[in-house]
């Protein structure tokens, strides 16, 4: 069974006086374990698609089962109980709270949650992508690598089973963007579903197969023969401006 099923799936948006079609009859499937890239032009709908598998967004028609169950049809509450306890979010701009320090942030999804020991987790998971002892730091007292940092492990604090990352690196240097492309690769082996969203190739090279859409369907989907190693191409940046000074 797979994890993620779409079906015919459509997405329309009614903001202005012209409804958006962003999704039109998208059909995708995932296993559990992959690693999935999407790609394709700006407004092929990589984000509308990532809304509604995180449970987000409802489609407008079409099927979508989730671990078999079918979420198409679930209410708002019901969508939130479900990403609550499957999917982390990472996206971009980090989205961290800039009133908030790090560890508050990261804490913030377990206000609903309500899992146990949340603060011992929150500095695990802080822990987990290296930012142990920067838990007190405000957002704006750390660089854009280690607020995406943050936001990785905010992303982590309920164990998701998914996590669904739009355009992670985007904002960061190819060094900062590699760190955390090596942190997704280390999440994937530890068994967490990933889809990333990404519009460079060498980003998307880091993942075992490539989605690619273009007016809201998917046209084009393969396999990575060989998938790019993050901390090996990490490692040969270092030694490279190791080399250049
Ligand atoms: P991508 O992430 O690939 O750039 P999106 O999924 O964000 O594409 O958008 C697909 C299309 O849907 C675009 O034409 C975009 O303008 C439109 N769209 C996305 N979100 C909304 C929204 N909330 N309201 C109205 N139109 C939207
Ligand atoms: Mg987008």
């Amino acid at each position: 069974m797979s994890l993620v099923a779409l079906r015919n799936l459509t997405k329309t948006y009614h903001a202005g006086t012209v409804p958006v079609e962003a999704l039109r009859g998208l059909d995708f499937d995932m296993e559990e374990g992959e690693f999935v890239a999407v790609m394709g032009r700006s407004g092929s709908g990589k984000t509308t698609l990532l809304n509604i598998v995180g449970c987000v967004e409802k489609p407008t028609s079409g099927r979508y089962l989730l671990a078999g169950e079918e979420v198409a049809q679930l209410n708002d509450d019901q969508r939130s109980v479900l990403r609550l306890r499957r999917i982390g979010f990472v996206f971009q701009s980090y989205n961290l709270l800039p009133g908030m320090s790090a560890i508050d942030n990261v804490l913030l999804p377990t206000v609903y949650s309500g899992i146990p020991d949340a603060p011992q987790r929150a500095q695990e998971a802080l822990a987990r992508v290296g930012l142990d002892g920067r838990g007190h730091h405000l957002p704006s007292q750390l660089s854009g690598g280690e607020q995406q940092r943050v936001a990785i492990a905010r992303a982590l604090i309920n164990s998701p089973s998914i996590i669904l990352a739009d355009e992670p690196t985007g904002n960061l240097d190819t060094r900062r963007g590699q760190e955390v492309l090596t942190l997704f690769q280390d999440l994937h082996r530890e068994g967490i579903t990933i889809v990333l969203v990404t519009h460079e190739q060498q980003v998307a090279q880091h993942a075992q197969r490539i989605v690619r859409l273009m007016d809201g369907r998917v046209v084009t989907d393969r396999r990575v023969d060989q998938p790019l190693d993050a901390a090996a191409v990490l490692a040969q940046m270092v030694a490279e401006s190791e080399d250049a000074i």
